[in-house]
C-alpha cells in the first residue's frame, strides 16, 4: 500500500497558519490604533510569501485591500474558512469568480499573500528605490509660500523625501530657525523624509544645493568672507555631515557651474541638464534632478530615483554620497514619470568605480520595469551611444563591452509624453566608472 506522504505535512501546514493567524490578530488587536484606516498588516516581499492580516472594514474589496500594501503590489492570496476548513484563492489581474473566489476581506482576516516579482531586485541586496525631491524655494527667498505648506505639498504629490533649499544669501536667523523647525515636524522617518536646507547662490562659481541630517548655526552665505568660495561651503558641509550638488549647471557660471572647483566627496551629484560636458573633463559625478520649485509644488516636478537602505535621513543621504540615483524628468503631467532603473556594471552599481586590465571585457545590464510608457533604453560609454534596446514596457539589457581607457558608462530612458508626441530621453542614471589598471 502507498503511503500517502501529502497529507500530514498539509494538515500540519494549516493548523501552523489557523493558529499563527490567531495569534497575529490579537496582536494587532492589542496593539493598534489605526484599526479604522485599513491597512494590510504583513504585507510579502517581492517573490515571497508572508502570513498577512487584513485591518479595516468588514466586507472590503479584496483588490482593495491589497492595493494597500506600499512597494509591492500582492501577486496571489489565499485565505481558510476557520468553519468550514475551505480554502479560497485570489489572483492578481484575474477577477473571473473560477479563478478568483476570495472576493472581499473582513476585519483581522488572515490571508497567505505572496509578492509580485514585478519590480527587479536591486543590484545590492536590501537597498529599495525611494522618489524625491532635492531643490525649491518659498517666500523666505524668492519663490511663493511657507515652509509649512511647502513640506505638507511635498507629502501631497507623493514623493518620498525633499528639501527645502532658499537662497542662503536672503534667509535671516528667524526664517533659518522656521525652516528648521517644520522639517523636523514634517520628518516621518519610514514614510516621509524632510531635509532643511539652502541654496549657496554664487554668481562667480554657480549654484550649489545643500541638505543636512542634523540642525545647524546657519546657512552658509557665499555673501559672507567665511563662505565666499566652493572650498569654504565644502569645509562647512564637512563639519555639519551635509551634502551638496550642483543645480542646473548646464553651462559657465553665473547661471551654470564652475567645474574647476568641483569636489566628490560633498558635491557629488548634478541637476541632469542636457549636457555631458562634466563626464568629458573627467568628473565623477552622479546623475539627479529636481523642481526648483517657485510656486510651492516640490515633487510635482522633475525628481530624483534614489535605492537606499531606508527611508531615513541618514539612509537617503548614504544613497546620494554614492551616487546611486538617476535623473527622471516629468511626462505629461507633474511627477508622472516614475521608472524603476537598476544599473550595474560587472555587478557593481549605479555610481560605483572599479578597475580592469587594460582591454578586459566588462558586462553592462540595465533592468527597467514599472513604467508602461518606457520604448527604448540606450547605453552612452564616453560620450557615445554603445548599444540600444526596445524596452517597451520594461526590458533587461546587457552588452558586453571592452573597456581600453578609464570610461564611463551609464544608460538613458526614451519615451513618448503621448503616442503622437516624438520619443525623447526621460531619464538618466548615475554612471559607473571603469578604471584600467
Ligand atoms: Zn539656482
Ligand atoms: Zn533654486
Amino acid at each position: 500500500m502507498r503511503k500517502r506522504v501529502g497529507e500530514v505535512p498539509l494538515l500540519f501546514l494549516v493548523g501552523a497558519v489557523a493558529l499563527g493567524l490567531v495569534a497575529f490578530a490579537w496582536a494587532i488587536e492589542a496593539g493598534s490604533s489605526e484599526a479604522q484606516q485599513g491597512v494590510l498588516h504583513n504585507c510579502p516581499q517581492a517573490g515571497k510569501w508572508a502570513l498577512a492580516v487584513w485591518d479595516g472594514a468588514d466586507g472590503t474589496d479584496a483588490e482593495q485591500a491589497f492595493a494597500t500594501c506600499e512597494g509591492v503590489s500582492v501577486a496571489a492570496a489565499y485565505s481558510i474558512d476557520p468553519g468550514t476548513q475551505q480554502w479560497s484563492r485570489w489572483f492578481a489581474g484575474r477577477p473571473e469568480p473560477d479563478m478568483s473566489n476570495l472576493r472581499t476581506l473582513d476585519n483581522m482576516q488572515g490571508v497567505m499573500a505572496l509578492g509580485s516579482l514585478g519590480a527587479p531586485t536591486p543590484s545590492v541586496p536590501g537597498l529599495s528605490l525611494f522618489w524625491g525631491d532635492l531643490h525649491g524655494h518659498t517666500s523666505y527667498s524668492d519663490a511663493e509660500g511657507l515652509p509649512s505648506e511647502y513640506f505638507a505639498k511635498c507629502r501631497e504629490n507623493g514623493v518620498d523625501f525633499c528639501a527645502l533649499t532658499d537662497h542662503a544669501e536672503q534667509l535671516n536667523a528667524a526664517e533659518w530657525e522656521d525652516i528648521q523647525e517644520q522639517a523636523d515636524a514634517s520628518l516621518e522617518e519610514g514614510a516621509f523624509v524632510s531635509f532643511a536646507g539652502f541654496e549657496w547662490s554664487s554668481l562667480v562659481y554657480g549654484h550649489k544645493v545643500a541638505y543636512f541630517p542634523d540642525r545647524i548655526p546657519g546657512p552658509c552665505k557665499n555673501n559672507d568672507p567665511e563662505c565666499d568660495s566652493p572650498e569654504k561651503l565644502y569645509q562647512f558641509l564637512a563639519e555639519n555631515d551635509g551634502l551638496s550638488h550642483a543645480a542646473h549647471p548646464c553651462g559657465a557660471p553665473p547661471a551654470g557651474t564652475d567645474w574647476t572647483r568641483f569636489d566628490a566627496t560633498y558635491q557629488p551629484n548634478m541637476e541632469y541638464c542636457g549636457d555631458d560636458r562634466p563626464f568629458a573633463l573627467g568628473y565623477r559625478v552622479g546623475l539627479l534632478d529636481a523642481s526648483d520649485t517657485h510656486t510651492v509644488n516640490p515633487g510635482g516636478g522633475n525628481l530624483t530615483a534614489c535605492w537606499a537602505e531606508s527611508l531615513t535621513r541618514k539612509g537617503i543621504l548614504d544613497a546620494l554620497r554614492n551616487r546611486r540615483c538617476y535623473a527622471v524628468y516629468t511626462l505629461g503631467g507633474p511627477g508622472s514619470f516614475r521608472p524603476t532603473v537598476d544599473f550595474t556594471v560587472d555587478g557593481q552599481p549605479m555610481g560605483s568605480e572599479f578597475s580592469r586590465p587594460a582591454n578586459s571585457e566588462v558586462t553592462a545590464t540595465v533592468s527597467v520595469t514599472g513604467q508602461v510608457q518606457v520604448e527604448d533604453v540606450e547605453l552612452v560609454m564616453n560620450g557615445v551611444v554603445i548599444g540600444a534596446s526596445d524596452c517597451e514596457g520594461g526590458c533587461t539589457y546587457s552588452l558586453a563591452i571592452s573597456v581600453s581607457e578609464d570610461s564611463y558608462v551609464y544608460p538613458r530612458l526614451l519615451a513618448r509624453s503621448a503616442p503622437d508626441q516624438p520619443l525623447q530621453q526621460l531619464a538618466w542614471v548615475s554612471p559607473v566608472w571603469v578604471n584600467v589598471e
